[in-house]
């Protein structure tokens, strides 16, 4: 894919006033009042590891009826207590009229939110409305795993003279996900990066993983991937929040997260090879997760047919069938290069435990009523 996007950043620091260590951008996931602005604000730069203060003005909302945002008073409240305690602040726009207000209360710096980078004439009448102003634009990635259309976001930006500019990974939808709340999608920021060399990458640990407990683990595999940053939503009182309460941390507990977190040293002879090394495996791991959540599916149904032998008094091995897995799956495997000696190997291990699970089935003790 070519990519038309002229970086002209100049470096982090510059327009965040930090080195060396990843950026963190942090604050509750919505604006619900001015004093609940305020007291995260202040918990937040009391740690001293938080640069820029994020809140949610204005509300995607998957539902009607969720709560939808403050609105343009926000800003004030935003900036205000920035200013208190002297931090940047940032925060999503959806429009060109979000822009504008903005510009007025002279917010830092601005996010595109996910389901606004999936529609090209939001994106483009931010783009306009952005002409000939200096703010640093940070853009989420689509809702969707499209990487062209997160790159048509950041070119639309770059075109409108954006100075600093930004991608943040937030996940992607996928139905039924049980461990993100949006799946992670690791090769595409990877992509993404080596396309765009010199972009920074923030990572969204908070919407990927949905919920408290799973932000560490997402923060740090960001920081091994080498992003520039991560975005981590914190709220005062994070139980009684408005938006988004279940991934929302507390200030205190934000500071611990980030304490364990490991910061890579910049190592310049291996740092090189390590990060490649990481970005294998990081595919590696989620095509691993994928498959044995694929043969717990797989040995659920497996159950199913069990039971329905034992009712119909049918043998557990049916070796017409088990004569047919083998053909047509070896038939696949050679068909996209691979060993057919290993894939029938695997198939005779999961065959044997698919045979242990029915054979459980059929002996389980009659249920007396
Ligand atoms: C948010 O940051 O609170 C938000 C709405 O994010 P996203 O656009 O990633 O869903
Ligand atoms: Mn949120």
């Amino acid at each position: 894919m070519h990519v038309k996007i002229e970086l002209q950043n100049d470096p982090l620091e510059s327009w965040i006033g930090k080195k060396g260590e990843p950026v963190i951008i942090s604050g509750p996931c919505s604006a619900e009042s001015p004093q609940q602005v305020l007291d995260t604000a202040q918990a937040l730069a009391s740690s001293g590891k938080v640069h820029l203060l994020r809140a949610g003005i204005w509300k995607p909302r998957t539902r009607p009826g969720s709560f939808q945002g403050v609105g343009t008073q926000g800003l004030s409240w935003l900036k205000a207590a920035g200013d208190a305690v002297g931090l940047p602040v940032i925060t999503e726009v959806a429009n060109a009229h979000h822009v504008e207000a903005c510009l007025e209360h002279r917010i830092d710096a601005l996010w595109i939110g996910a389901r606004t980078t999936v529609n090209p004439f939001s994106v483009q009448e931010i783009a306009d409305a952005l002409k000939g102003v200096s703010i640093p634009v940070l853009v989420k990635n689509p809702i969707n795993p499209d990487l062209a259309l997160w790159i048509g976001a950041l070119e639309r930006m770059d075109q409108a003279g954006i100075k600093h500019l930004g991608a943040i990974h937030r996940g992607f939808s996928s139905y039924n996900n049980r461990h993100y709340r949006n799946a992670p999608n690791w090769e595409i920021p990877i992509e993404l990066k080596t396309l765009v060399p010199g972009l920074p990458i923030f990572c969204d640990p908070s919407h990927i993983s949905g919920r408290r407990d799973g932000i560490h683990e997402v923060a740090q595999k960001a920081l091994d991937l080498d992003m520039e940053g991560l975005m981590i939503e914190s709220h005062i009182q994070p139980d009684a929040a408005l938006s988004d309460a279940q991934q929302q941390l507390a200030p205190d507990t934000l500071s611990q997260v980030l304490e364990s977190l490991q910061f890579r040293s910049s190592k310049p002879v291996d740092q090189q090879f390590d990060s490649q090394l990481e970005m294998f495996r990081s595919r590696i791991d989620e095509i691993d997760q994928l498959l044995v959540s694929k043969l717990a599916e797989r040995m659920g149904i497996v159950e199913e047919i069990g039971a329905y032998k034992h009712e119909n008094n049918l043998t557990i091995l049916q070796l017409e069938r088990w004569r047919e897995i083998l053909a047509t799956r070896t038939d696949w495997a050679s068909r996209q290069d691979l060993d057919t000696t290993f894939i029938r190997s695997l198939l005779k291990v999961i065959h044997e435990a698919s045979i242990a699970r029915q054979t459980q089935v059929m002996n389980r003790p009659p249920v007396n009523d």
